[in-house]
């Protein structure tokens, strides 16, 4: 079987305010070491695997910023993997970008080493949102990366948004998507602000100095979102993700059928061989694991066929087309609707799933409750 790779990129040029991913401030030196840790990595993963665990479907550079590094780094670290891996016939290949770290001369780079999928992270039309989010990038800039984008060759794009954002109003919600689907990207993925523990954004909550978003405006963006997105051609996938037909994120779709997938770099997490194991998030730590020749990996955890079946079914609960029962069932001779006759009908009853066409999916009512839905499988 295939298996989908991630290739953590952990610098940002600066901190967002809302933001608890593992980033480091840009330095030359340090990335010079990253990256000769991870061609480490590659390496040691290249030799221990097996022909089809080194098979790749689809391949994604997230962070941190991929795109603080320079193109020639990102092409490089693509060389490597097609010496120590296999890439797929049609393998996609996204690169995460902020729009305040790209130019012309790097996406033609990058579109010529084989990218050929950028996901750029807008999260906003409007400069006082952006200015709330603490992003380095302005509304200019991220048009003026959509339009290189296109320029370049890129035929696949995604835009990623944040809705709930304090001081958001709906108007601005729907300025922001409204433009979003003006610019026709391949994919949009929406997703209400998360205010972290820890994070600049949550402490100013905490202490009464910023106005989180009220939760019934935020339904009411995402019912938006849901609504016009349809309206204009995107179907909804997932929760938070909508696509032009056959333009769904193939990476994604990895994590939430519960596939196959291995994370090189810091922090990265991966499911391979029986066991989901994380990388310790330290650059320092990352590098001296490797530099002696051992696994840079914090923490493992084999799974037993129960852990194995809840995360499948709340995972693929996320999908929109639900979770595919025989599918289900071929995979561990077990019928879901067995191993959770009770959760499933206690959810049928209260209406927040679906049974139709063997897949159980949420329901509209259970959509915007869809963690309250995933606590009966876990
Ligand atoms: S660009 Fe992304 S990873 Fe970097 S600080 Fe901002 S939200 Fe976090």
């Amino acid at each position: 079987m295939s298996i989908g790779l991630y290739i953590h990129v952990p610098f940002c040029i600066r901190k967002c305010l809302y933001c608890d991913f593992t980033s480091y401030p840009v330095s030359g030196p340090a990335m010079a070491d990253y990256l000769g840790s991870l061609v480490k990595e590659i390496n040691l993963y290249g030799a221990a695997l097996g022909d089809e665990e080194k098979s790749i479907s689809s391949l994604f550079f997230g962070g941190g910023t991929p795109t603080c590094l320079p193109a020639g780094a990102l092409k490089m670290i693509l060389d490597e993997l097609r010496y120590s891996f296999s890439l797929m016939e049609g393998c996609e290949i996204t690169v995460e970008a902020n729009p305040g770290t790209v130019d012309a001369a790097g996406l033609e780079t990058l579109l010529k080493a084989g990218v050929n999928r950028l996901s750029l992270g807008v999260q906003s039309f409007n400069d006082g949102l952006l200015g709330v989010l603490g992003r380095i990038h302005s509304t200019a800039q991220a048009l003026e990366a959509v339009r290189l984008a296109r320029a370049s060759g890129f035929a696949n794009l995604n835009l990623d948004f944040i809705f709930g954002i304090p001081g958001q109003t709906l108007s601005d919600w729907q300025e922001t998507l409204a433009q979003a689907a003006a610019l026709y990207p391949e994919h949009i993925a929406a997703y209400g602000l998360q205010l972290e523990e820890g994070t600049t954004l949550a402490q100013g909550v905490g202490r009464g100095e910023i106005c989180a978003c009220p939760e019934d405006l935020e339904l009411m963006m995402y019912r938006h979102a849901v609504e016009y997105l349809d309206n204009c051609g995107y179907k909804h996938y997932e929760i938070s993700n909508f696509a032009r037909p056959g333009r769904e994120c193939a990476h994604n779709l990895v994590y939430w059928l519960n596939n196959l997938y291995l994370g090189l770099g810091p922090a990265a997490h991966s499911f391979i061989g029986g066991e989901r194991f994380s990388n310790v998030p330290a650059l320092d730590r990352y590098s001296e694991q490797l530099s002696g020749g051992e696994y840079p990996v914090e923490a493992r955890e084999r799974l037993t066929v129960e852990d194995e079946m809840a995360e499948t079914m709340f995972l693929g609960l996320r999908l929109t087309a639900g979770v595919d029962l025989n599918l289900f069932h071929r995979r561990f001779g077990r019928r879901a609707e067995d191993v959770y006759r009770r959760e499933i009908e206690g959810i049928l009853k209260n209406g927040l799933v679906e049974i139709n066409g063997g897949f159980l999916r949420l329901s509209s009512k259970g959509l915007p409750l869809a963690n309250v839905v995933f606590r009966e499988f876990v």
